[in-house]
């Protein structure tokens, strides 16, 4: 009977689709609120035949080993595959796969509330409610940016990209500028999306900048244990010190990808220092943690990496993981095979 190590608890939907096929599943329960340790990440894949991984656990060559050699797939319960070495995994033989598309909307839809946020001050005014703040009706009480008709720059035109500029082109009447390594023609028409070849090109001339890029690291080195690597489109701080400054000062950043795409302690500097307006973040460079100025500061809006947090969509997650390993277990090409 085929084992399946789930690192950390998923919705039940996924659970039961592997139990319904005979399968063994055993859930690291442990680490209902914490990331898998790696002590637990490497008994847990001891004589299985599939591991279901959440992002918080790194799968490395050393994990992967200790799964060898019934360990025939890595199913990420996440869009994004950067705590899988990947290139390790396809040395070893083992499938990895990750859960795209069920939560792009889910992500994007999370994208506008941060930005909506943010231009809106709408954490900041919340506090500023709750804490009995609030005298009188104040005609400079607040005041925000408007979204409407302002341009917009897409980092990352893909999935989650393509969806936030169909809620800013058609929701917001906004102009959408994207800057991608693959052009996107289709795109380009549907939304009215205007491609940029230069990303420098790109951030001074817009009021929002929205990052929807993997996380992808321009060389490997001996801790990294499992990133991802892409010398040529490394995404790793790119967006640095020099790059905020290329923005505008009224502009704010959303980040919805990976925190490690943008050098936090250089955007916390540029916040304080009124090199940009705002940012809002679901991601953050040193996850859990959260560099502590953003903390202090009010011209930023920060969530616990939970774009995709939604009860619908992490079901379909947990669904798509558990298909991926069936299909891969009974022999056939998963559908959302990492290549
Ligand atoms: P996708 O693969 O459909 O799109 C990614 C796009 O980024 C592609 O068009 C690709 O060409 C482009 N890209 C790659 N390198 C680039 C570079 N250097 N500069 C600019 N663009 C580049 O992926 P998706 O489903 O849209 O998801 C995007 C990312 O969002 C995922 O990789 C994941 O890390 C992140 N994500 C985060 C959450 C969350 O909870 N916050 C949820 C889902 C996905």
């Amino acid at each position: 009977m085929p084992k399946i190590f789930v690192t950390r608890p998923i919705p039940e939907t996924g659970i039961k689709m592997l139990r319904d096929k005979g399968y063994e599943v055993v859930i690291n329960e442990a680490a209902k609120d914490r990331a898998a340790t790696l002590d637990e990440l490497k008994e847990g894949a001891r004589g299985v035949d599939a591991i279901l991984s959440i992002l918080t656990d790194k799968i490395t060559a050393e994990v992967m080993d200790t799964g060898l050699p019934t360990l025939k797939v890595v199913a990420n319960y996440a869009a994004g595959f950067d705590n899988i070495d990947v290139g390790a995994a396809k040395q070893k033989n083992i499938m990895v796969t990750n859960t795209p598309g069920v939560l792009t909307e889910t992500v994007a839809e999370h994208t506008f509330a941060l930005m909506m946020a943010i231009a809106h001050r709408i954490a900041e005014a919340d506090r500023f409610a709750r804490a009995g703040k609030f005298t009188a009706w104040g005609p400079e009480l607040f005041l925000g940016t408007d979204i409407c008709h302002k341009i917009l720059g897409i980092i990352g035109l893909g999935r989650i990209g393509s969806r936030c500029a169909l809620h800013a082109t058609k929701g917001f009447g906004m102009k959408v500028l994207y800057y991608d390594p693959q052009p996107n023609p289709d795109l380009e028409k549907e939304f009215g999306a205007i491609f940029v070849a230069d990303i420098d090109q790109l951030l001074p001339q817009c009021d929002f900048v929205s990052i929807h890029v993997p996380l992808l690291y321009p060389v490997k080195s001996s801790e990294a244990g499992a990133k991802q690597f892409d010398g040529v489109n490394s995404t790793h701080h790119l967006i640095n010190e020099e790059r905020l400054k290329k923005m505008k000062p009224s502009a704010y950043l959303i980040n919805t990808s990976r925190g490690p795409v943008v050098d936090e302690k250089a955007l916390a500097q540029a916040l304080k220092n009124g090199v940009i307006k705002g940012a809002a973040l679901d991601v953050f460079e040193f996850e859990p943690d959260i560099t502590p100025e953003l903390k202090e500061l009010d011209n930023v809006v920060l969530t616990p990496h939970i774009a995709s947090a939604t009860i619908g969509t992490r079901s379909k997650m947990a669904e798509l993981a558990a298909n991926n390993i069936i299909e891969a277990l009974e022999g056939r090409t998963p559908p959302n095979l990492v290549k």
